[in-house]
């Protein structure tokens, strides 16, 4: 099978409408949200038919579905309030990508606002293996990279495996966001590392060797950066319109084990709709 190439969709109107929105842009893949990413409220499950669906789904060819989770959690909190409802939401979106049949729900994990990752690196894989306990056993939690920003945790792959290892659970995978990657000081290509040697923690593609984190990275978002490499800041741009390049995406994507990988596009779109054809067919120019 050929690589895939997807986007983040709308839902509005039901879930089932993510599909024909995808096929209208060029998708072949997508990435959804549960319910409102800015709102804790969810359905029930038993309120979310499947069969048009699928239905639609194999219509439109759409071959992969991905979850994102809602802004709100945050696992790495010290709020007992906040992290009981971030565990309880994670539970119903696993639980929500397995009645769908989606791939796994891609997580940003959270802040530890100014407390540092060792203080509250435990706390969070206790949630995790919670969240894992609690909920369908074809569910996959899968970690999104940050940029750092605000104490944002996981912009260091380090810290991605010490949470895989730890919690030590096949469901347990991750997501490289490359506008993050870039953000939190990962160079994309050669030329960016030697450019950006000073600040660089290396080039992206050597340290998810390093780390032997291949076989756990299951998608990639593929952003490009409006913020500065190294700048920890999360603006997402059109590809080709950021600060990544052209020439640092080509190299990125044409790495042999980026090319197994299905690629998911979270930009703004031209017209600021969120991903639209043109940057589709940017990416599948850039993965020539
Ligand atoms: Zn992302
Ligand atoms: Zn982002």
């Amino acid at each position: 099978m050929s690589q895939l190439i997807g986007a983040h969709v709308s839902t509005a109107g039901g879930t089932e409408k993510a599909m024909k929105r995808a096929s209208d842009i060029g998708a072949n893949a997508i990435q959804i949200f549960s319910g409102s990413p800015r709102f804790w409220k969810r359905k029930k499950l038993s309120e979310i038919p499947t069969d048009k669906l699928f239905s639609e789904q194999k219509q439109y060819a759409v071959k992969e579905i991905y979850i994102h989770a809602l802004y709100l959690a945050n696992l790495a909190t010290d709020k007992p309030e906040l992290v009981e409802k971030s565990v309880n939401a994670l539970k119903y979106d696993l639980s929500f990508s397995s009645h769908i049949k989606a791939k796994g729900v891609i997580v940003h994990v959270g802040s530890h606002q100014g407390r540092g990752w060792e203080s509250v690196r435990n706390d969070v894989a206790n949630r995790i293996k919670e969240i894992l306990d609690d909920t369908p056993k074809d569910s996959i939690f899968l970690i999104e990279n940050s940029a750092g920003q605000k104490g944002k945790v996981n912009s260091d792959l380090s810290e991605i495996r010490w949470l895989i290892d730890t919690v030590g659970s096949k469901r347990l995978k991750w997501c490289l966001d490359t506008c993050h990657g870039f953000s939190a000081g990962y160079a994309l290509s050669k030329d960016q590392q030697k450019k950006y040697k000073e600040t660089s923690n290396g080039l992206i593609t050597d340290e998810i060797t390093k780390y032997k984190l291949w076989n756990d990275l299951v998608v990639i978002h593929v952003n490009d950066s409006k913020g500065k490499f190294d700048g920890g800041t999360d603006r997402h741009e059109n590809l080709g319109e950021g600060n990544i390049t052209s020439e640092a995406f080509k190299e990125f994507l044409s790495h042999p084990q980026v090319k197994k990988k299905p690629l998911l596009l979270e930009v703004p779109g031209l017209a600021g709709n969120g991903p639209d054809s043109e940057n589709i067919e940017r990416l599948q120019e850039l993965v020539k």
